[in-house]
């Protein structure tokens, strides 16, 4: 029959040799937590040890042979020097798991704690090497035989103090945990605190330091674990920052889905403000620590029942719980990235701040992916406006972006069902007053309203269809040019509207002039319009672009000319045919405006250029602008954009009155 004390020694050497067995496969496999590795290592084999220790000293003890009474010593002293260090690996791995790191720089959270753990942890050591002198915790009587000294108390005290301290973190920061690792990891106060009690009521005995190999053993095969999900988890993450992808985070909410608790949440998307400058300023591998930087950051404030990830380049999603939403808002705000150059490895910071799609989710039912759509839209209105930072999705947003989306489909219909049309509006010789050349501009017919551009260019521009239309546009107004030259009509020059963003297509020229080649008309009858550009890299596209045309035998003409910042730059590097003063220059009768004016058409007559005056209303207006030398004037003074039939009639007529 297997008796109490048998049977302790029998769990001492068991959880020993556990503790010694199971930590190589541990050693050799992966861990995505590298720090957390060495501190699992060390935990187990000061574990396995200490209770090796303690399994020795019962079999030497009071043993007289001058060997075994050297090893009694020792093996005692190493329980007690074994059992405060473990207290040190057990607050570094808590340390670890938490905030994934071990250091007593002024950001490390629960700093003070951590510092007293270290001092205890000094000052139990310092205790155990006095009692080797003192006695104060154990002695040797005169059979050689263990005795408790007068303080023997405090070194179970003493790194009790430290367990309570290190689970008072745990406490502290619980929301960073899952409940199991929270209990796991508070067994290494509860378990040895209950062997002691036990210990002390009932018979003395080792079972503190079983519980502790216990807990010891817990922690090991939580953290396997762990370590799994972490290796799971490597394959949804996002490299650069180690947060999750977007995928990872669809799953994230699907997982939830139809869980009244997914109404708790936000879902927040946000983009780093003027990243490019950043990546500008301090050049792109400091670009990357600062993300990385800044991802650890956030992800150090988000919770383990939430989630932060990484969309695409400085495009963030988090769902938090909307308990937790206010701070994160607050923190993106802006918030200090130190990170150190990588150029001259001096430390640096910058202050990032993001601006914030919000969608409170306040359905249970929906899918992640939508979820993830419906703050992606808030982001995009957030980005639209410059003045608001955070655009919280709202009822009346999601209509808004209902009938945005309804109009795209309109308009893609529009486009196959031939609604979309050339209006024409003439341009006039100031002189004469013939009629000396004309410009297309598109309307929609829709629900039998005719749309002005307005209404529909700016999102055709951003979805792309712009191209199909300008190109469409082309082929009606070949086909009307065509049917005009059949009816023996003046042919004029018609000048078509072509939006900057069809530049991406490095064809453009070739597609143009496929297309008035079909209709059989020459090429010498079609007029480009484009508008200004800001930077250099596109006015290299646009002049590429203008020197196929010109090959090709098209007039370019620059319309609104003035209205950006890069007008001089622009007629330095391309020739155009035509510069199209803008409107804005012709109505303001401000004298500045007038200065410049005249500025504008001494210039454009110095190269070469021919000038149209546009959006001209008024008679003074047309005075003014025949004194200046202007030619040829478009403008509500003389035509409206006119429908096809409007235009036929006034090719037959073409004289207007001044
Ligand atoms: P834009 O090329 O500068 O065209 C001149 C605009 O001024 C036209 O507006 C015209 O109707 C208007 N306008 C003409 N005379 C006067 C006037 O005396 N007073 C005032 N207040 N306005 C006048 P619309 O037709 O609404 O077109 C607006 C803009 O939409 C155009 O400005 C052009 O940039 C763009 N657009 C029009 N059609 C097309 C097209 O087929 N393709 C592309 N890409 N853009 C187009
Ligand atoms: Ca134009
Ligand atoms: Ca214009």
């Amino acid at each position: 029959m297997i008796d109490g004390f048998s049977a302790q020694l029998t769990f001492l050497l068991v959880e020993s040799v556990l503790c010694f067995v199971l930590t190589p496969f541990y050693a050799i496999s992966k861990d995505p937590l590298r720090a957390r590795k060495s501190v699992v290592i060390s935990l187990n084999l000061t574990c396995g040890t200490m209770l090796l220790c303690e399994y020795l000293f019962y079999v030497y003890n009071g043993s007289t042979s001058p060997f075994n009474t050297v090893m009694m010593y020792v093996v005692n002293a190493g329980v007690y020097y074994l059992i405060v260090l473990l207290l040190l690996f057990y607050a570094m791995l808590v340390f670890f798991r938490l905030f994934g790191r071990f250091d007593f720089k002024p950001d490390m959270p629960c700093r003070k704690r951590l510092i007293a753990i270290i001092m205890i942890v000094i000052a139990g050591l310092l205790l155990v090497f006095i009692s080797h002198f003192t006695g104060i915790y154990y002695y040797f009587d005169s059979n050689n035989i263990y005795q408790r000294g007068p303080l023997f108390w405090l070194a179970a005290v003493i790194p009790t103090i430290g367990a309570v301290l290190v689970v008072s973190v745990i406490i502290h920061h619980r929301g960073k945990m899952t409940l199991v690792q929270r209990l796991v990891l508070t067994s290494y106060l509860i378990l040895p605190l209950t062997g002691e009690i036990i210990q002390i009521c009932f018979f003395g005995s080792s079972l503190m330091n079983i519980f502790m190999g216990l807990s010891v053993l817990l922690m090991f095969f939580e953290n396997v674990l762990d370590k799994e999900k972490e290796i799971v988890k490597a394959t949804k993450t996002e490299i650069r920052t180690g947060l999750a992808n977007e995928h990872a985070c669809i799953e994230w909410l699907n997982a939830m889905k139809g869980k009244e608790d997914l109404k708790k949440y936000s879902a927040v998307f946000f983009d780093l403000r003027k990243f490019s400058d950043i990546n500008r300023i301090y050049g792109v591998e400091n670009g990357n620590r600062i993300l990385a930087q800044f991802s650890t950051i956030i992800q150090s404030k988000i919770e383990t029942d939430e989630i932060l990830g990484r969309q695409f380049g400085n495009q963030f999603v988090a769902i938090v719980k909307d308990r937790n939403l206010e701070n994160l808002l607050e923190l993106l705000n802006g918030v200090e990235v130190p990170f150190t150059d990588a150029e001259t490895g001096l430390e640096n910071k910058v202050i990032l701040s993001a601006r914030i799609g919000v969608y409170e989710i306040d359905r249970a039912d929906l899918d992640g992916e939508d979820i993830l759509v419906f703050a992606a839209q808030a982001l995009v209105i957030a980005k639209s406006k410059d003045s608001d930072d955070i655009v919280w999705l709202t009822q009346e947003l999601l209509d808004s972006i209902a009938a945005k989306k309804k109009l795209e489909s309109d308009i893609r219909t529009g486009l196959k069902n031939g609604e979309f049309m050339p209006f024409y509006q003439p341009k006039v010789n100031i002189k004469t007053g013939e009629l000396c050349g004309i410009e297309a501009l598109s309307r929609w017919v829709h629900e039998g309203e005719t749309m002005s551009p307005a209404s529909f260019i700016p999102i055709m521009e951003s979805n792309d269809t712009i191209r199909l239309l300008d190109l469409y546009i082309l082929k009606c107004v070949c086909d009307d040019i065509a049917e005009w030259i059949r009816q023996g009509l003046t042919a004029h020059v018609v000048s078509v509207n072509f939006s900057r963003r069809n530049l991406a297509d490095p064809e453009l020229a070739k597609r143009i002039d496929a297309v008035v080649k079909a209709s059989k008309i020459p090429s010498n009858l079609i007029e480009i319009e484009v508008t200004e550009t800001v930077d250099e890299f596109s006015i290299g596209i646009l002049k590429s672009f203008v020197d196929d045309l010109h090959k090709l035998g098209y007039k370019v003409s620059i319309d609104d000319f003035g209205s950006a910042s890069s007008s001089l730059t622009l007629l330095r590097e391309i020739s155009f045919d035509t510069l199209k003063i803008d409107k804005g220059f012709v109505d303001h009768s401000k004298k500045r405006d007038l200065s410049i004016l005249t500025y504008i058409i001494k210039l454009a007559k110095e190269i070469d250029t021919d000038i149209v005056a546009e959006g001209v209303e008024q008679k003074n207006q047309v005075d003014v602008l025949d004194n200046l030398g202007v030619a040829v004037i478009q403008g509500y003074y003389f035509d409206k954009p006119l429908s096809k039939e409007d235009m036929t009639a006034r090719l037959r007529s073409p004289q207007y009155q001044r």
